[in-house]
Parts: structure tokens; sequence; C-alpha cells
């Protein structure tokens, strides 16, 4: 079988007698498939053999619907003359192959999600719909003339056109109209028609140029991570190659892919949200060349995620980039995973179907039987475990590539030194020190906007928002109020709306730091780089540019900066904050906060220059801060590790939230507690239930949010009790009363 091979050969499944009962999904919210008669193989469908897999249009109550067929059964419990038909299906193939729809059924059967509703976030938004996953592409074919015409053997005198004619005479191809053709066409030998995309189609793609970028040399960490990998008997493995920002994990990557690609294989690459940046992509198309590639991610607009998706499917591409939800990308031969920065929790969908990818990509390699490479700088404590459980292979990369000295880290105690402007002398004299080495800086805050707060200076009043139990942010450029919670927006108040006195805002933000900096340091260039500058693409193009041409030599940013960028001269990176997630009640903070730090501590030194990272604390003996200093990453992931066992929280345990929400508490919590009483009943004695409590901060965008934990120490035992008590669930009249959701795996405790 050729390389470009279609998903869903029909050899794949089992022999079906198509006169069956068909079970098919639907993106509602009930957690069951729905019965149909197969279509009267008419006029309305054509001779499409329905097969799992495949779309079909189906009647459901007075609409149209599009579903996908799960299974074909021999009879249903519904009776036969209450079954509806299909009405028609859509494409010739099925959009998921076997291995894909298995990775479905299990996702929705592990994060309890219907299972319509999980095939439909694997698909682009157009395919949701009766969209053909096959395009029409313009296309020849040859006429009854031009039949002749060849078979009569003219066109001695021009063989350019004889050829065309000759090839067109064994189908229809997709070419692209040339003078040769135009002249057919005159002749009346051919016409111009549109084709269904295919394979076939995509065969007349011209090959990829070849690698502009050569591969450097690898150091002896990288090559013995990459021998390894490669040197390890065919099919599943989990590595989990932690490696220190800069080390060359990316390059190790590079390597990987390429070796896969030359076994016919595709690969798949799993990035943050954050982590897809121009820079990650450019290094893959430089060395693969574009047309090669998709990238997938939630940035695109829906004619680009179908088209990318559309590439993928018929196997044009050969690698899949992109974020979360490509973990479903239609790659029929995966040869290899990789996910970066696996630790993130960009991977763990908040919304819908409240899937991990990571942990999905884990499942979608053992489907495959192929390996998986997690990477990391500050790998999760769950992967830690695994490697320490002996699941996950570990692979280390402990130096810069490029040679860099590590960076130094120092604590600075905000209550011995003066602070100015949020910022400690220390830092200030740090910052003049590196500038006039000619070097740039980084002031990485934790806070988007002015400053956090607005209150008035006579009577204590703090600007609230309507929605939510939290205070607004003060956005000075845009002259408002903005809620991070909810999105809510307005004018700046000029004045205490209680009592008329004047205002003033407490706390830094991004803004605020970039205008204290600039008036202390007057003659040098700024660039600030937060979620308000990337909202505006061409900002962020600009942003960027002045930072890697140099011009800017003070950066100011939030997490945006912690990732994937590299600033050619920074030697300095200052940690305004450190404080915010030492105390939170969430067990996770800890953890974040290490990894944040230690992430954009990695952005400082070069080569030449060794870098210098301070941390402002008010907390400078916090054990936390104190292991991270003194021990690095790993001591932290020891010491937590520690932590997390003694009060067993995961990865000692597993874990399953209940939310419910509704707009007043009452209905949420008295649902919760239906929902626990339930859980009494039949809950298996390890399984522990924790409130329900409201969430801390129990109003945002108007809702009242409330929470019912479930912890267990055997991820089994969770998962058999889930299923059954969500079915029940479902019946309490209470729930009609919430919205509510379970997360498997919750990654935030709210
Ligand atoms: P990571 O992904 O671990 O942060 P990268 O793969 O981005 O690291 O590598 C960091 C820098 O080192 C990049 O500029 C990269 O081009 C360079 N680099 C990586 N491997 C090598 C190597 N073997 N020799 C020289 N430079 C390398
Ligand atoms: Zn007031
Ligand atoms: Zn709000």
């Amino acid at each position: 079988m050729s390389d470009s091979s279609q998903q869903g050969d029909p050899q794949d499944y089992p022999q079906q007698l198509w006169t069956n009962v068909l079970s098919v999904a639907l993106d509602t919210p009930l957690r069951r498939c729905f019965d149909y008669l197969p279509p009267l193989c008419t006029a309305i469908s054509g001779d499409l053999t329905p097969l799992p897999g495949m779309r079909v249009r189906v009647p459901f109550g007075r609409q149209q619907l599009t579903g996908i067929i799960v299974s074909i059964k021999e009879q249903s419990e519904v009776p036969s003359d209450k079954l509806k038909r299909i009405l028609s299906v859509i494409d010739s193939q099925p959009v998921f192959d076997a291995q894909l729809l298995k990775l479905l059924s299990w996702t929705a059967s592990y994060y309890h999600a219907p299972l319509g509703e999980v095939m439909a976030t694997a698909l682009p938004t157009a395919l949701r719909g009766p969209t053909a996953l096959q395009a029409k592409v313009p296309g020849w074919r040859i006429t009854e003339s031009g039949r002749e015409a060849h078979n009569l053997g003219e066109l001695k005198r021009t063989p350019k056109q004889a050829k065309l004619l000759g090839e067109l005479i064994a189908g229809p191809r997709p070419l692209k109209a040339d003078p040769s053709l135009r002249s057919l066409r005159e002749k009346g030998w051919v016409e111009s028609i549109l084709l269904l995309d295919s394979p076939q189609a995509s065969s007349a793609v011209p090959p990829a140029p070849s690698p502009t970028e050569a591969a450097p040399t690898l150091t002896t960490e990288q090559s013995e991570a990459v021998t390894r990998i490669l040197q390890h008997p065919a099919g599943f493995t989990a590595w989990l190659l932690q490696g220190v920002t800069g080390s060359g994990k990316t390059e190790v990557y590079l390597q990987l892919a390429e070796a896969t690609l030359k076994t016919h294989r595709q690969v798949l690459v799993l990035v943050p949200e954050i982590g897809l940046t121009p820079q990650l992509v450019g290094r893959f198309t430089q060395r693969f060349g574009a047309d090669r590639i998709a990238v997938m991610h939630s940035g695109l607009t829906d004619t680009t995620r179908l088209a990318a998706f559309r590439d993928t499917f018929f196997g044009r591409v050969r690698i899949v980039l992109g974020t979360r939800s490509a973990i479903f990308a239609p790659l029929s031969t995966l040869g290899l995973l990789i996910v970066d920065e696996e630790h993130d929790a960009s991977y763990k969908q908040q919304e819908g179907v409240r899937y991990s990818a990571r942990d999905l990509a884990l499942v979608r390699a053992q489907l495959a039987d192929v390996p998986i490479v997690l990477g990391s700088a500050t790998p999760s404590l769950e992967s830690l475990h695994n490697v320490s459980r002996g699941r996950y292979q570990p692979l280390t990369l402990p130096r810069r590539a490029t040679g860099a000295q590590p960076p130094t880290l120092r604590l600075l105690d905000l209550r011995q030194e003066k602070v100015t402007a949020g910022l400690a002398t220390t830092s200030l004299q740090a910052i003049d020190r590196h500038l006039q080495a000619g070097s740039q800086v980084l002031l990485y805050i934790n806070r988007r906007g002015y400053a956090p707060t607005l209150a008035c200076t006579a009577c204590g009043w703090i600007a609230p928002c309507q929605e939510c139990d939290a205070r607004m942010t003060v956005h000075r450029q845009a002259d408002a109020l903005r809620c991070h919670h909810c999105g809510a927006e307005r004018p700046l108040p000029r004045q205490c709306p209680t009592c008329g006195h004047g205002l003033r805002t407490v706390g830094q933000g991004t803004e605020r730091v970039e205008e204290s900096l600039a008036e202390l340091f007057p003659t040098t260039e700024i660039a600030r780089l937060d979620r308000d500058v990337v909202r505006h693409a061409r900002d962020w193009q600009s942003t960027m540019a002045r930072i890697r041409s140099g011009t800017a030599r003070i950066l100011v940013g939030t997490q945006m900066v912690a990732k994937g960028h590299d600033f050619p001269d920074l030697t300095l990176v200052v940690v305004i904050n450190a404080d915010q997630g030492l105390f939170s009640t969430d067990f996770r903070a800890a953890e974040r906060l290490a990894q944040t730090m230690v992430q954009v501590a990695g952005r400082a030194g070069r080569a030449h220059k060794p870098g210098e990272v301070l941390i402002q604390t008010e907390y400078p003996e916090h054990p936390l801060l104190r292991s991270l200093l003194d021990g690095g990453y790993e001591a932290f992931a020891a010491a937590a590790m520690q932590e997390r066992q003694e009060a067993a929280w995961p990865p000692f345990s597993h874990l399953a939230a209940l939310r419910a929400s509704a707009l007043e508490l009452e209905p949420a919590i008295r649902f919760l507690e239906d929902a626990r009483n339930l859980a009494l009943k039949r809950a298996p004695r390890a399984l522990r239930l924790l409130g329900p409590a409201p969430a801390p901060m129990a109003r945002r965008a108007s809702r009242y949010h409330a929470q019912l934990l479930l912890e267990a120490p055997e991820r089994s035992a969770l998962q058999r009790f889930l299923a059954p008590w969500i079915d029940a669930i479902e019946t309490l009249p209470s729930a009609k009363r919430v919205r509510w959701s379970l997360d498997v795996d919750p990654i935030d405790l709210f």
C-alpha cells in the first residue's frame, strides 16, 4: 500500500451487513448514541456504503444534524417502525480511521463526555456541518473528440500537447492551466472541471524543497538521547526528556522527526498554546519545508483549519505541529509523538470535553504502538512519578547546547530593601549595570494592565466587578477598568462614585512597570509583552522585531516572555513578585510557580555573558523558594513530591471534580449535596469526598460556583465509580436548576 494510503480502508473493519441498524454519535449533551436505519440506497446517498467513522446527515427532532457512525448493529432496542432513516452519507470514506475512533471512544469514556461532543471537538468547525471532507480542486478531463484525436495519433508536431492528452486519457487530473492545455481546449479536446480533492490529486504537489537549514552536530548528551530512542525496539515507549532551557531539546525533536519521516511515517508535535511561536514553526519549516508541515492552533480561521485538516487527512503533510486539539489530527501513519513543555497547564481543556492532550498523547502512542517523547525543563510531578515507577524512560540534557553558563539566582528580601515603583534598589542597580554593559534586561511580572486595584483616597471604596467577587484591574492605555475573570469592561472613573473624592491606583501591572522604568531610564527603549499586546498581531510583531534587533533593551512581560522566544542579549531577569502562589489553596500552585521561575530564569545568559536572576520576595525563608534556589528544580520537585505523598494529593491519588454553577449559591450547593448523598450510597471505601464548598471566588460572571472533589488512591476504582454515579446524577431533580460538569484529573481546583 502506498504511503499516502487513506484512513478507513474498508478492510480495516469487520464485514458489515449494511441493512442493519447504525448507531450514530451526535453532538448533543446526551451521553448516548442514537440508532438509525441505513439510508435508502437511491438518489439520496448514491452507493456510499456506511462504515464506522463516516459522517452522515440525520433527522433529529425537527432539525437535521451531522453525526458520525460509531457502529453497525444487528438490531435496535427501538421498535423498527420508530426508527428514522439516515438522510445521507456525507463522505465516501470515514473521517476517523479505526485507531482514531478508538482514541475518541477512550476519551469519551475516561472523561465521561458524550461521544458526539468528543468527535465534534476532533473536527474543524466546517466539518461539524454538511461540508464535504473532500474539497473541489480545478482539474482537466479529456473529451470524446480528444480521445479520438489521441487514438488517431494527431498532434505529432506538438509533443507537449500529445503527452498531456496521453496523461488525461487515463483519467481526469488536477493540473494548472498552461498554454498547451489552453490550445487543447480551443480544439475542443479537453475541458476544465472541478475534481474531488484526494491523495491522488496531492501527488501533483511538488516535492518539498530541500531544507535550507542543515542540522548542527549534536552534543554528546543530545546524540545519546537520539540514539537511545532510535535504537530502542520498535513499538510504544514513553520517554521523558528533561533538559534545561537552551539544552537543545528542540534539536532532538527535529532529528527524531527526520528519522521518522525516513521510515515513511508521520510525526505529531504538540506544543502549549503559548509555545507555538513563529520561532518553533520556523525551525521545523526550515528543516523540513513548509509543504510537509500542517500547523493547527486555536487562532486559525475556520477556512485555514479545514485546509490543515484536509492536508493532514489526505497525507499531503508529514508533520503536524499543533496545540491541544491537534492530538486528534487525522494522521493515519503515525510514527512518533512529541509533547513539548509537557508540564504546561494549557494541555488541559477547561471547558466542554475536559481532556488532557498530554495524557491523550500517551494513549494515542499506545494505540499506534509508537514512541512518545515528553520534553520539559521542569517536568510535572506526575511525569517524574511515572519515571520513578518505571513507566517512562528518563533522558537528560543537563547543559546548554551553546555552551552558555547557567544563570545565577538570588532572592531579594523586599522587607529589607527600599522599594521604588515595585522595584528594590538592588534590582534597579542591577538593571543599570547590565544596561551599561550593553545587555538586555527582562522584568517578569505576573499581571497585565496598569494596577490591580483602584481605590478611593477618602472612603475606602475599591472598584469591584459587578459580575464577580473580584476587583477590577486598571488599564491606563485603554482608559478602562477590566475584570480579568469575566472580561467585563467599564470606563475608568475620574472620582469616587460614592463620595466624589479622588482615586488612586494600588499595586503593579505590566503597564505601570513600563511607565516607571521609562522615568528611571529615559534614554533606554522599553518593550512590553503581554496578552494585551498580543491581541493586536501587528503590535506583537513590531514589538518582537524591536526586541530581536536589540533596539528595545528593557523588556517587561508576563508568562508570554517565559517561553519560546530568544532574546539575543538578555543577561538579567528580575522577577518582580514571586509571592503569588506561595500560599495558595491550590496544591499545584507551588509547582507552577517553580516551573515559571525556572523558565523565566532560563531566558538569561549567553555564551560569553553569564546571566543573573533576581527574585524579589517578602518570604525569602520560604522552604519552596529555598529548595529551588539551593538545589534547583530537582530539589524542589523532590520536596514537593514528599509533600504530595504525605497529603495524598496527585500523583499519589486521583481526582475528579464535580462542579456546579447557578444564579444563586444555594441551588449549586444543593445539587452537589444530592450528588454527594448518591455517592455515599455506592462509593468504594477508599474514595474520599471533599465538599461541597463554594469556590474561593464564589461569584464569577454573575454565577455562583461550587465544587465537590473526589479523591481515590486508584485510577481504576475512581473510574468504576464515576460512570454509574454520573448516570444517576443526570436524573437528579436538583441537576435541572444548575449547570454542572465533571472534570477528571482537574488541574485547577476551581
Ligand atoms: P531547548 O528546546 O532545549 O530550549 P533548543 O533546541 O532551542 O533548546 O536549543 C537552544 C539553542 O542552542 C538554539 O539556538 C539551538 O539552535 C542551539 N543548539 C541546539 N543544539 C545545538 C548543537 N548541537 N550545536 C550547536 N547549537 C545547538
Ligand atoms: Zn470614596
Ligand atoms: Zn468579572
